[in-house]
């Protein structure tokens, strides 16, 4: 049975302003999802509303096959991981573990039981006693999960819980909540605007633009196929390289002197792109491009290199190449660059959908 369903999910709120027009998503059991997507694209609205912190204007809710849009968050088999990790700052770490359990009334040597098996799990055993600010971001972040682990819950949701951390223990914690997840088998419903950390959690991200679903796929499927130019620009860093361009008889035209050649059979207005890690150096005779170099990255295992292209009516506009291992190229010197056809990206222009 699926866990998770949102059919024809929305959210309108008090003063009018349609954050969610119509969602629908189906979690399977097990499953780790990730709503990605820039700021205010309706992440926390959608994560709420599966929480019951925020009211469901439009649709049903399913957890386990029960329509759940009038209970209570208490009531919903959830646990929720919050940004700010809302310990109570007054207990104990084991207070604050223990704390859910207590108010459902669970007997002392249970909740102990409980408490001490996940402690035990996260690493957290001698740091029982402590309170929350004798603790560091990491063992906070893992005091919050296990707080919500105690509980045993159907459903994880997770609202940005690592965007505290420094970019170190991010890594850190990303792997072990993952880990953690693939342990347990807890469905998890996972918030973030990092795509990064989006691609590394997930069995399939929803790629979410003003409320609307653009994508939903498995990491490799968002890289590969991007169904959109706004996923395509989302997802991989740096961005996708994309352009405005026509389709002729002839190929790809990026301007009047530019043809990539290609058979395909839509003409007119598209959006072209191709990965920074997809465009080759070559001889100047096999070059499809001219990119004057503007700044070099080195970043040791890879180079990126930015500049601007040198073609006929696509002057000026620019471009992003990655290299792997280290490179150094002389600034406002020329590169050609070859971008293979295999790795091309196209979408309508007018509809925005990948051709
Ligand atoms: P961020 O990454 O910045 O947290 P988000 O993707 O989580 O953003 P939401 O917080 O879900 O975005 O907000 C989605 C949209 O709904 C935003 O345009 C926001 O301004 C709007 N919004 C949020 N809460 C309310 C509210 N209580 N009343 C009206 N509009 C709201």
């Amino acid at each position: 049975m699926s866990d998770v369903v949102l059919k024809n999910i929305g959210k309108t709120y008090l003063n009018g302003f349609c954050a969610i027009p119509s969602m629908d998503l189906t979690i399977e059991e097990g499953e780790f999802i990730v709503l990605v997507g820039p700021s205010g694209c309706g992440k926390s609205t959608l994560l709420r509303m599966v929480a019951g912190l925020e009211s469901i204007t439009q649709g049903d809710l399913l957890i386990k096959g029960n329509k759940v849009n009038e209970k209570e968050p208490a009531d919903r088999d959830i646990a929720m991981v919050f940004q700010n990790y809302a310990l109570y700052p007054h207990m104990s770490v084991y207070g604050n573990m223990s704390y859910g359990l207590k108010n459902r009334g669970t007997s002392k040597a249970v909740i102990a039981e409980k408490v001490n098996a996940v402690a035990t799990m996260l690493g957290l055993e001698e740091l029982l006693e402590r309170k929350p600010r004798e603790l560091s971001g990491g063992q906070r972040q893992r005091v919050a999960m296990g707080r919500a682990m105690v509980r045993d819950p159907k459903v994880f949701l997770f609202d940005e819980p690592l965007s505290n951390l420094d970019a170190k223990l991010r890594v850190q914690m990303r792997m072990e909540i993952r880990q953690l997840q693939r342990k347990l088998g807890t469905t998890t419903l996972y918030v973030t605007h990092d795509q990064v950390e989006a691609m590394t959690l997930a069995d399939r991200l929803v790629v979410l633009n003003k409320g609307v679903a653009e994508q939903i796929g498995t990491p490799m499927d968002l890289y590969n196929k991007p169904a959109t130019p706004f996923v395509a620009a989302f997802i991989g860093s740096p961005s996708m390289n994309l352009f405005d361009a026509n389709l002729t008889e002839k190929g790809v035209s990026l301007s009047e002197s530019l043809y990539l050649p290609l058979p395909h059979a839509h003409r007119g207005s598209i959006v072209w792109g191709i990965r920074p890690e997809h465009l080759a150096i070559v001889d100047e005779q096999d070059a499809d491009f001219a990119l004057e170099i503007l700044a070099v990255e080195s970043l040791g295992a890879e180079t990126l290199v930015h500049g601007v292209l040198k073609d006929g009516s696509v002057q000026g506009k620019a471009m992003v190449v990655r290299l792997a291992g280290p490179h150094n190229p002389e600034l406002n010197s020329l590169l050609w660059l070859s971008a293979p056809a295999t790795h091309w990206h196209i979408f309508d222009a007018i509809t925005q959908q990948r051709l």
